[in-house]
């Protein structure tokens, strides 16, 4: 099923979501509609904030990478910084150059049954899980750009959200 996406300025992308507990069909079925929602939206990465549903659950599909399914993630930075243009489809509509988004990830994460796995990312994809696991911890890629890009971009995001309206 694909959900609505909760855009900025809704609060709920403002908080921590929880751990993930049970490895059920509920959350089966979160992770089937996760990829469809994305999928359907163009993006390559979704966190389960952006449906509204506050769990540590994102999934991604980078290029010709596996399609992964990251819950309760975590990782460590192995690479160098990087620059890199970011968009979100929860600010949809602008984009903006990050410069502090590591090139090379070692990711940790359990699978949707429960099972642990570990993956090393890179580029685009290593700044995937940065980007959906901020999503997790309440944090937006503006909110890694100079003080003078996030406004210059949240402001061309509200006039097109005026015009729009
Ligand atoms: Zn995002």
């Amino acid at each position: 099923m694909i959900h609505p996406i909760v855009t900025h300025p809704d609060p709920r992308l403002r908080e921590a979501s929880r751990d993930v507990a049970r490895f059920d069909d509920e959350l089966a079925r979160l992770v089937d509609d996760m990829f469809e929602t994305m999928h359907h939206a163009d993006g390559i990465g979704l966190a389960a904030v952006q449906i509204g549903v506050m769990w540590r659950v994102a999934v991604m599909q980078v290029e010709d990478n596996p399609q992964r399914v990251l819950v309760n993630p975590s990782y460590e930075s192995l690479g160098e910084p990087m620059s890199l243009e970011e968009g979100c489809l929860s600010v949809p509509g602008v984009r903006d150059q990050t410069k502090t988004r590591s090139d090379r990830v070692r990711v940790w994460a359990l699978d949707q049954t429960g099972a642990p796995y570990e993956f090393e990312a890179e580029d685009l994809e290593a700044a995937c899980v940065q980007h959906e696991c901020d999503h997790l911890d309440g944090h937006l890629y503006v909110d890694r750009l100079s003080t003078l890009r996030r406004r210059r971009v949240l402001k061309r995001y509200e006039q097109q959200r005026e015009t729009e309206a």
